[in-house]
């Protein structure tokens, strides 16, 4: 027997999330503003080196959206938009930080399209303020000792500390204890 889906509109985020950061959180945030439900679906790329394992990153995305029903967090492999037919969405998200991501994005949602023309990709742009966060930038800027609170829910902080070996502390610089 089909397992019933639940009710309202579901949009597929997809990415690496190697760590989620807040412009990840703001684009979410944007998304549940017109979809029922968003549902953040991690990439298993076995090409990829990642910081976090998927089972990591599926955790602090649990953490960080606990209590909101609203926000579901899977893997997927494979075809992006076979995934999102599969799990009955119609909407695939995708922020848009700079005209830097235009080019590789359009030419995505445009393969997309051609791959299952039901499934409409949407992008959204984040707050100004997040429109230069990466996680790649984040996890560069943590490692060297610089502060990356304002850009990430403390959970990717402290799971941060955690891989790094570093302790988070007021006035931390490049590892160390401040006096
Ligand atoms: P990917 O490897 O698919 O680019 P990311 O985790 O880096 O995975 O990004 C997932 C999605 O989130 C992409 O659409 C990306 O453009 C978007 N994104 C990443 N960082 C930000 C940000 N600071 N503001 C808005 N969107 C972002």
């Amino acid at each position: 027997m089909k397992k019933k889906r639940p009710e309202g509109s579901l949009a597929v985020f997809p990415g690496s999330f190697d760590p989620i950061t807040n412009g990840h959180l703001d684009i979410v945030d944007r998304g549940l503003a017109v979809f029922d439900r968003v549902r953040m679906a991690i990439l298993m790329n076995p090409e990829k080196q990642p910081l976090f394992s998927v089972e990591e990153r599926v955790a602090i995305i649990r953490e960080a959206y606990r209590g909101n029903p609203r926000v579901e967090v899977d893997t997927f492999s494979g075809l992006l938009v076979d995934y999102a037919s599969r799990v009955g969405a119609s909407v695939i998200i995708r922020g848009l930080r700079a005209i830097s991501d235009f080019e590789y994005e359009f030419q995505m949602a445009l393969m997309n399209r051609r791959l299952n023309p039901q499934i409409e990709t949407v992008f959204m742009m984040p707050a100004e303020s997040y429109s230069y966060v990466s996680s790649r930038l984040v996890k560069e800027v943590f490692q060297l000792g610089g502060r990356v609170s304002d850009l990430v829910p403390p959970v990717v902080e402290r799971r941060l500390s955690e891989k790094y070996g570093t302790p988070i502390r007021a006035g931390r610089v490049r590892g160390k204890r401040a006096r």
